[in-house]
């Protein structure tokens, strides 16, 4: 929703709050058979992508849910080498998995191909890693993809969709984990972005409810900033098949071979702990 020409504003009604980015232009709308898309310049976030009218992506602040979603599993994992990400369409979390040289192979499903074409044109740097031999894009509907799934067939899952409603909706069930923990092999981890530990503490106790009735051992919450999403305090929520969820390749984090701009290793050292907030709650 945009209050005038020079802001655009998303309202959050269930906390009664609202997050606005001064804009100069609204750069591209279409609906499209899934989901209403639009694009924004910004004065001081770069790009915008909107979807069904909440903000998904911008060019300033998509490196800390990116680093986010992908390096904590990436470096609990013991040896993840079979990667699927569920939605995911912007192509960031794809980027950051293919920086760890383990990973063999990464398939993305994400159900609306037009996220994609666009994020090639407003965030080509998102898009970075798309024509890397191990990336593989496909474009299909996340249940689907998993209830056809051969069982064992990935080391890790990541769920980066949008929120629980709409055609997300199906991700955040009890049959949808159920349907992970079989295409997982024994050792695999699901992460899954769990919206916000202010917000949401009911829908997070529900996802760990879910996870560990289909299956999985254990199940940990951590945060993270993200300036654009409702309250600017987002999480992820872990599933392991018999993984301990608290041990990560420390070495591996602390020397990795690559930059990032938020995750390192003594913030993964600090994610163990948790969300007191919900740890609380979980009890
Ligand atoms: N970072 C964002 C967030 O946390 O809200 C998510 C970014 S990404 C753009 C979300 C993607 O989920 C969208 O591209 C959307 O098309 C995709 N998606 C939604 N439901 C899906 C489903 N059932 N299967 C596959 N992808 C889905």
């Amino acid at each position: 929703m945009a209050l005038d020409e020079h802001w655009f504003t998303e309202v959050f009604e269930p906390s009664g709050s609202a997050f606005s980015l001064r804009i100069t232009a609204k750069l591209h709308q279409e609906q499209t058979p899934y989901q209403r898309i639009e694009i924004y310049q910004t004065t001081e976030f770069g790009y915008l992508m909107v979807i069904d009218g909440c903000t998904m992506v911008s060019s300033r602040d998509n490196f800390l849910y990116h680093e986010m979603m992908s390096h904590p599993v990436l470096f609990t994992h013991a040896k993840p080498q079979q990667v699927l990400i569920i939605g995911g369409g912007d192509c960031g979390t794809l980027l950051e998995v293919l920086r760890h040289p383990q990973v063999q192979h990464c398939t993305q499903v994400d159900i609306d191909e037009r996220v994609t074409r666009l994020s090639e044109k407003y965030f080509p740097e998102l898009c970075a890693s798309n024509s890397d031999p191990r990336a593989e894009l496909r474009f299909d509907d996340g249940v689907k993809w998993l209830q056809d799934a051969n069982p064992g067939s990935y080391d890790i899952i990541i769920v980066d969709s949008t929120d629980p409603v709409g055609p997300a909706e199906g991700l955040f069930n009890e049959v949808f984990f159920r349907t992970c923990h079989r295409a997982l092999r024994d050792g695999g981890i699901l992460v899954q972005q769990s919206e916000s530990p202010l917000i949401h503490v009911e829908l997070i106790k529900s996802m760990h409810h879910a996870m560990r009735n289909a299956g999985f051992s254990n199940t940990h919450s951590y945060d993270f900033p993200q300036p654009i999403y409702p309250s600017g305090w987002w999480s992820a929520t872990l599933a392991g098949k018999g993984r301990d969820l608290k041990r990560f390749r420390e070495s591996e984090s602390r020397h990795k071979s690559f930059t990032t701009k938020y995750y390192s290793y003594a913030k993964h050292l600090a994610l163990i702990d948790g969300v007191p907030l919900l740890n609380t709650a979980l009890k």
